[in-house]
C-alpha cells in the first residue's frame, strides 16, 4: 500500500532522543530553547515559542493577543477543525469567509464582507502548503487595524512574495507526524513581537515566568526536550523534504495533465508551495478514491465537511452559506506526495488515475 503520509525518521532522530533520555532532562529544557532559536531563524521571525501541538500554538497566539469574549476572528471554513476551535476556546467567535476555488485558501474579498466593529483578527490558513494571499490580507489588516494569526500548520517553509509564512503576523505551526516535519506531537508559535513571545511562554506554563509566581491564567502546553531533539534533526532535513515534495508534485502535475474530469493542484505566481498535500479536484471523487484503494494507493479527503456544517457548529447556530467551500468538500482528493515516495510510486499513482478516467 502506498500511504497518504509517512514520517521520515532515521538514526539521527533516534540518537538525538537517546541523548536527551541519557541526560535525565526530559521535560522542557535546553533543547526546547535551541529548537525555538533554530525555528525562528528558519522562518525569519524574531521569536518563537514551542508548545505541545499546533492547536496549542493557535490557542496561545489568540490569548497572547488578548482575544476573547465579544471578539470576532475571521477564518476559513475549509480547514481542519482545530483552526476554528482555537478561536472558540478563547470565548471569541469564529466568523467564516469563503475560499478561492483554485488555491482553496480564504478569499480576501470575502474577508472584507465579514468585518464588523467586533472583528479583532484574521486567521488565514495556508492550506495544503500553499500560502494564502498574504499581500491582500496584510493590506486588509492594516486598513482595519486587525491582528493576523497565520495557521501555518501545513506550510513549514512556504513563501509568499519571498517571505516565509509565519513571519507576516503571528504564526502557528504543527509538528504532528503527517506534517512536513515532525516532533511526534508538537507545535510552534512565531512572532516578531517580543511581548507576544514572552506572553506565549507564560501562558504555556501556568502564567508564570518565575516558578510558583503566577501573573495570569495559563495552561500546561509545554513541549518536552525529547520532542525538541527530534524537531532539531527534522528541521535540518526540512529543505530536503520540501524539495522531494515539490519534485513529486511536479511529476504528478505533468502526469495528470489533460485528464477530463480532474484538475491538478496549482501554484500561484509569487508563491512557494510546499505540498503538505497534493490535492486535485476530481469528478466522481469517491469512486476514484475506491479505485485507487483497490490498486493499493492511499488517498485522503481534506476535508469532507466544512467547519460551519460540522454538527457541533450547527448546534452553535451557524447557518452560513459558503458555496465555494461547500462545493470543494465534494470534489477534493489528496494523492500521496510525501518524501518517502519513489519515482515508481508516483508512476503508479499517475497510471492508476488515468486508467480510472479512461475506463470510465
Ligand atoms: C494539523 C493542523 C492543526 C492542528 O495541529 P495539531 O498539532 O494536530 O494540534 C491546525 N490547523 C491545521 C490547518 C492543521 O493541518
Amino acid at each position: 500500500m502506498i500511504p497518504i503520509g509517512k514520517p521520515l525518521l532515521g538514526k539521527e532522530e533516534i540518537d538525538a532522543v537517546t541523548e536527551v533520555l541519557n541526560s535525565g532532562m526530559i521535560a522542557q529544557g535546553p533543547k526546547v530553547e535551541e529548537f525555538e532559536l533554530a525555528f525562528s531563524e528558519y522562518t525569519g521571525s524574531g521569536y518563537a515559542a514551542a508548545v505541545n501541538s499546533g492547536t496549542a500554538a493557535l490557542h496561545i497566539a489568540l490569548l497572547a493577543h488578548g482575544i476573547g469574549k465579544e471578539d470576532e476572528v475571521i477564518t476559513s471554513p475549509f480547514s481542519f477543525i482545530a483552526t476554528a476551535n482555537s478561536i472558540l476556546y478563547t470565548g471569541a467567535k469564529p466568523v467564516f469567509a469563503d475560499i478561492e476555488p483554485d488555491t482553496f485558501n480564504i478569499d480576501p474579498e470575502r474577508i472584507k464582507e465579514k468585518i464588523t466593529s467586533k472583528t479583532r483578527a484574521i486567521m488565514p490558513v495556508h492550506l495544503y502548503g500553499h500560502p494564502a494571499d498574504m499581500k491582500a490580507i496584510m493590506e486588509i489588516a492594516d486598513d482595519n487595524k486587525l491582528i493576523v494569526i497565520e495557521d501555518a500548520c501545513q506550510s513549514h517553509g512556504a513563501e509568499c512574495l519571498g517571505k516565509k509564512v509565519g513571519s507576516f503576523g503571528t504564526g502557528a505551526f504543527s509538528f504532528y507526524p503527517t506534517k512536513n516535519m515532525t516532533t511526534s506531537e508538537g507545535g510552534m508559535l512565531t512572532t516578531d513581537e517580543k511581548e507576544i513571545a514572552e506572553k506565549a511562554k507564560m501562558i504555556r506554563a501556568h502564567g508564570s515566568k518565575i516558578r510558583y509566581l503566577h501573573e495570569m491564567l495559563g495552561f500546561n502546553l509545554r513541549m518536552t526536550d525529547i520532542a525538541a531533539a527530534i524537531g532539531l534533526v527534522q528541521l535540518g532535513k526540512l529543505n530536503k523534504f520540501t524539495e522531494a515534495r515539490q519534485r513529486n508534485a511536479q511529476m504528478l502535475s505533468a502526469g495528470l495533465k489533460g485528464i477530463s474530469g480532474l484538475v491538478p493542484a496549482i501554484t500561484k505566481a509569487a508563491c512557494t508551495h510546499v505540498f503538505h498535500q497534493y490535492t486535485v479536484r476530481a469528478e466522481k471523487r469517491d469512486q476514484l478514491a475506491s479505485f485507487l484503494k483497490e490498486k493499493e494507493i492511499g488517498t485522503g479527503v481534506h476535508y469532507p465537511t466544512p467547519i460551519h456544517k460540522q454538527p457541533f457548529y450547527k448546534e452553535l447556530g451557524y447557518r452560513d452559506s459558503l458555496p465555494v467551500s461547500e462545493k470543494a468538500v465534494e470534489e477534493v482528493l489528496s494523492l500521496p506526495v510525501h518524501p518517502a515516495l519513489s519515482g515508481t510510486d508516483i508512476q503508479k499513482i499517475v497510471e492508476a488515475t488515468r486508467e480510472f478516467y479512461v475506463e470510465d
